[in-house]
């Protein structure tokens, strides 16, 4: 999506090797407007799926999902992240290696927003080695719910997220896909 990768190239500050810093638009301040097209691009690569929910992250993925949820008509559930090791019986709960603080963290979603019925759409801000993703898909399946695609607005397609997905033949849509960092600059897949 040009409108993002200009957006990055513009405000994006590549970190060491392979961080990407957007706190401009994404990660602390929030472009509304941006926001509002991404979630009608999803709306227009998922439009085929049957929808009843999106799912993500606190908190950098909200933005993103619940601009998806507005294309969509339909709920957004964010998984919260915690420390503590006590299991509740009300939760489903995956623990996620987190690639930007290096800590582990449980996310949990309430049962009472996840079931069997659902079908769902999973929004992130990153993907970088899919740990984030692969604790939702955890999470789904802990509670019978059929996933329909993965939805990312920033790909890391040098880390092994992608290739990790692919594998499972689960269908991914990421709106900027990122070859490689040189020299401080972003370089972008051809697509
Ligand atoms: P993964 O679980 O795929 O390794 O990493 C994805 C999560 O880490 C995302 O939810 C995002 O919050 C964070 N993340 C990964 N790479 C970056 C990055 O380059 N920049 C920022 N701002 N966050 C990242």
């Amino acid at each position: 999506v040009k409108l993002l990768e200009d957006r990055i190239r513009e405000d994006g500050q590549v970190l060491g090797a392979d961080v990407l810093k957007v706190d401009n638009f994404l990660n602390h301040q929030i472009d509304p407007d941006l926001m509002t097209a991404l979630g009608e691009e999803f709306h227009r690569r998922f439009a085929d799926a049957p929808l009843t929910k999106i799912l993500t992250v606190e908190s950098s993925g909200i933005a993103p999902a619940l601009a998806t949820g507005m294309a969509f008509h339909v709920p957004v559930v964010f998984a919260r992240k915690h420390k503590s090791l006590t299991l509740k019986d009300d939760l489903y709960t995956a623990t996620v290696y987190s690639f930007t603080k290096k800590t582990s963290n449980n996310v949990s979603i309430s049962k009472k927003f996840l079931s069997a019925d659902d079908n769902v759409l999973i929004i992130d801000d990153f993907l970088a080695n899919g740990q984030a993703v692969e604790g939702l898909i955890e999470i789904i399946a802990q509670a019978g719910a059929t996933l329909s695609g993965v939805g990312i607005v920033i790909e890391k397609s040098f880390q092994k997220g992608r290739a990790l997905l692919d594998e499972r033949q689960i269908k991914v849509e990421s709106l900027a896909r990122i070859k490689e960092f040189k020299d401080g600059q972003v370089i972008f897949e051809e697509d």
